[in-house]
């Protein structure tokens, strides 16, 4: 996650909230981070909010339920092993591999303003990719929207492995495995989330509900939301089908109350405040705990946190670092782990 300041409900819905699941799954060992590098690729020229913002992420991390003895939490830039890899994977990425990802033009078209016809820029990928290979990671839990840069690591790894040896991974006479395994998409759910304004909920937009919000505000912001545009006057039946506010039902209420929502709205016997109001008990309740867990973090505590998940995951990508550096030669004897 990039550090853009506080968390809102959608990337709670779409991100956090399944993370969570992952980590109280058991299944994984997870590592989750604050991408400090990343943000450098578009805000190179003002650096001043990236500290206070890796803060708040993380609090919202830490509100939303991952636990830092179950699953690492870390910044990217405190493990030097992020600026290792990306240096060696761009000696075998061919560049049009970098040009053709989707938002390469895309950003650089809607970011007007900034200069991003750098260096750092084109090799985004390489760092994403290397987010994941350093830590020889199975699975990455992403949405459908980011399953192209994970084919493009798929891609970067399988090269890598065309070219330098496997290692041994075992005891003689055992196995072999490839340094950076190709890892495999684990699809999260993302619900439709819009915001305010019926958009989807985004920072850029203005239009979102932050995971700290108090009630007032969340009740405040709710009052302003667009509804169905055929539903003009209290007596016009409308359809939650076409109304933003219907969506967030659909995530946030129970059962009974959607089947309040829908036959209220398409008979008119119910207003848009009502409804509105019922959502807000909803969001209202979804984020009583985050904020309540939110403020038993102190400051010295978070870094502390991340000192130590950093730490961890220094460990973890060394031991990949050190089969990249001997699968590539580079070490005093040039001699490869085979
Ligand atoms: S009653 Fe609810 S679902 Fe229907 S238009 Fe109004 S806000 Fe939307």
């Amino acid at each position: 996650m990039r550090p853009t300041g506080k968390l809102h409900l959608g990337n709670y819905m779409g991100a956090l909230a399944n993370w969570v699941k992952l980590q109280d799954s058991a299944q994984y060992e997870c590592y989750f981070f604050i991408a400090d590098l990343h943000a450098l690729t578009t805000d190179y020229a003002d650096t001043s909010q990236i500290a206070p913002n890796t803060l708040e992420v993380v609090l919202d991390f830490l509100a939303a339920g991952l636990d830092p003895k179950r699953c690492t939490i870390f910044v990217q830039s405190w493990v030097e092993q992020h600026y290792q890899l990306p240096l060696l994977l761009g000696m075998i990425t061919p560049l049009g591999w970098l040009e053709r990802v989707p938002s390469y033009k895309e950003q650089q078209e809607n970011l007007t303003g900034k200069d991003l016809t750098t260096y750092g820029f084109l090799g985004y990928p390489l760092l994403m990719a290397s987010d994941i290979l350093l830590y020889q990671a199975q699975y990455v839990p992403v949405g459908q929207d980011q399953q192209a840069h994970v084919e493009l690591t798929r891609e970067v790894a399988r090269r890598f492995n065309q070219y330098y040896p496997k290692v041994h991974n075992g005891p003689v006479g055992t196995f072999f495995t490839d340094v950076l395994p190709p890892p495999q998409v684990l699809l999260t759910p993302s619900p439709k989330l819009p915001g305010t304004d019926g958009r989807k909920m985004s920072k850029s937009y203005g239009n979102t509900i932050l995971m700290t919000d108090p009630e007032p505000l969340v009740r405040q912001k709710l009052k302003t939301m667009v509804t169905d545009p055929a539903r003009i006057r209290r007596t016009d039946r409308g359809d939650p089908d076409k109304c933003p506010v219907g969506d967030l039902h659909k995530v946030f209420s129970t059962p009974e109350t959607l089947a309040k929502v829908y036959e209220g709205c398409r008979s008119a016997g119910i207003g848009c405040i009502e409804c509105k109001g019922w959502v807000a008990n909803a969001l209202v309740q979804v984020l009583e705990p985050i904020q309540t867990r939110r403020a038993s973090f102190s400051e010295p505590q978070v870094k502390e946190i991340l000192e130590d998940g950093s730490s961890r995951a220094r460990v973890r990508a060394e031991q990949t670092m050190q089969q990249v550096r001997a699968a590539m030669q580079m070490t005093l004897t040039g001699e490869a782990n085979r």
